[in-house]
């Protein structure tokens, strides 16, 4: 078999692979990234469809440990576009709040309308207990203990068994933490480390792990339509990597093997009998991938509600829909002339078991149907993707709170990525983060 050299091999060409490339590289190690796919970023990156340049996952990147990298790797970020308002669709009318008071903001609208509805009812209301539960907010901030665990909806319900209110946790806790309030922990919910900021690539995310890659390329290689097939382990070490290039396997030797696979596929790929029972143990406990389904609508006049032109709209107390996006309105160049299109991202009924896709689509359509009045007229699905915890596309690896470590019981095989996110971080920022602690023990072991 034909064999290389590199200092060190990364499989996968996701956000983590690619920020301990881009690090690695630029510190003179000659790297290599191989990806399976034709091509890079993973879930950061972007595909023509009809002329649209769609997202493969993430949409939106907050501020911070994507951002510091851009600069970092003198990339620019001033044609970033800012994703400035935050909306709360609560009882069907969309809501401007700004991100730093959001919670108390919608708390205090829900106990307004809810009051109404009771008055004009004429029924007593659960009240929402406002006071109550910031009061319980703060204090809990203050004092976490890590092992509690107690769910987020046991917590919420010492306060408020308002129903209107429990749907409100539960539309942040899946939209930001992966999980439903029923499943999370809430010594994990005051972990969450919030963002107030977000931008929208207007090339598309492929453009920006292009850019990643050519800094690699300066010190290395990035190989696209190249999966790895095998870690080699000898003597507890992994000493190269077994790819596959254009119909031929090739054998790399390096010194170090960084996976961006996600921790199941790496021991998968490096062998069950190299991993000890109880990293074994702990991946089985940790990792609680996240499902969400993905609809893009597209259509031939704007759809979104009126005043919802350059946000990000939360929903709250929807069947299925939490987020929508108005990606027309922020970033045209991503849009042909003429269309409008709106990102839309669903959450199943269970972040634990997989989701029957056929029942959850008929749910989300009824809520588009609900949310876009003109849809039947001027809209359609552009593109529908079911992102379960079975297949490897999951929106999350795991939950907030719940990242394995970077570290494998093989010293010098890491994993990156969303798999081993630190504490309070989830997805962009948690994928960058995890590349700069790889890198950070790479070099001193190198
Ligand atoms: C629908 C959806 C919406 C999302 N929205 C957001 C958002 O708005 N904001 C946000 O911050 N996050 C969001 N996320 C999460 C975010 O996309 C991920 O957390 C992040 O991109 C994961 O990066 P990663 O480093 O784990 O690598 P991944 O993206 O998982 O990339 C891993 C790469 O490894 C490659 N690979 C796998 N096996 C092999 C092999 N054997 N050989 C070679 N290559 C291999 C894969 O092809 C892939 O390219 C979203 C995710 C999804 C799915």
């Amino acid at each position: 078999m034909k064999t290389e050299n590199y200092d060190i091999v990364i499989i996968g060409s996701g956000l983590g692979g690619l920020t301990a490339a881009t690090l690695l590289s630029r510190k003179g190690f000659k790297t290599l990234v191989v990806e399976s796919r034709n091509r890079i970023g993973g879930r950061f990156s972007t595909f023509e469809y009809e002329g649209f340049k769609l997202p493969t996952g993430a949409i939106l990147i907050p501020d911070g440990w994507v951002i510091k990298l851009l600069e970092e790797m003198g990339i620019n970020i001033n044609n970033l576009r800012p994703v400035t308002r935050v909306y709360y669709r609560i009882n069907g009318k969309s809501y401007d709040i700004p991100p730093e008071i959001g919670v108390p903001k919608a708390l205090d609208i829900i106990d307004k309308l809810e009051r109404e509805e009771a008055e004009k009812k004429g029924r007593p209301m659960k009240p929402v207990e406002l006071s109550q539960i910031m009061r319980g907010y703060y204090k809990k901030m203050k004092g976490i203990k890590q092992d509690e665990i107690l769910t987020v909806r046991d917590w919420l319900l010492q306060y408020t068994e308002n129903e209107k209110v429990h749907e409100a946790f539960d539309t942040l806790c899946t939209g930001l933490m992966m999980a439903h309030t029923w499943e999370l922990p809430i010594s994990k919910f005051f972990l969450f480390q919030a963002m107030e900021k977000f931008f929208i690539a207007p090339n598309g995310n492929l453009s920006i792990a292009k850019e990643l890659a050519r800094v690699v390329e300066k010190n290395g290689s990035v190989w696209t339509n190249c999966p790895a097939r095998k870690i080699i382990v000898k003597e507890g070490k992994a000493t190269s990597v077994i790819v596959e290039k254009a119909g031929e396997q090739i054998e790399i030797k390096c010194k170090i093997v960084i996976s961006n696979t996600g921790a199941k596929t790496t021991v998968a790929l490096a062998g069950r009998e190299n991993f000890d029972d109880e990293y074994l143990k702990v991946m089985r406990i940790r990792l609680r991938p996240s499902p969400c389904l993905l609809a893009l609508i597209a259509s031939d006049k704007p759809l979104c509600l009126e005043g919802i032109h350059d946000g990000l709209e939360i929903i709250m107390g929807s069947r299925r829909i939490k987020t929508v996006i108005p990606i027309s309105n922020i970033c045209p160049e991503l849009i042909p002339p003429g269309q409008h299109l709106i990102y839309t991202s669903a959450k199943s009924e269970s972040t634990l078991h997989p989701m029957d896709v056929k029942y959850e689509i008929q749910q989300i359509k009824r809520d588009i149907k609900d949310f876009f009045p003109d849809f039947e007229k001027h809209g359609r699905i552009l593109k529908m993707r079911a992102c379960g915890i079975i297949n490897e596309w999951p929106e999350g690896r795991t939950w907030l709170c719940h990242g394995m470590p970077s570290e494998t019981p093989i010293p010098n095989l890491f994993n990156v990525g969303d798999s081993c996110v630190a504490p309070g971080l989830i997805g962009t920022p948690g994928s960058v983060e995890s590349g700069y602690r790889v890198a950070d023990l790479v070099e001193k072991i190198l």
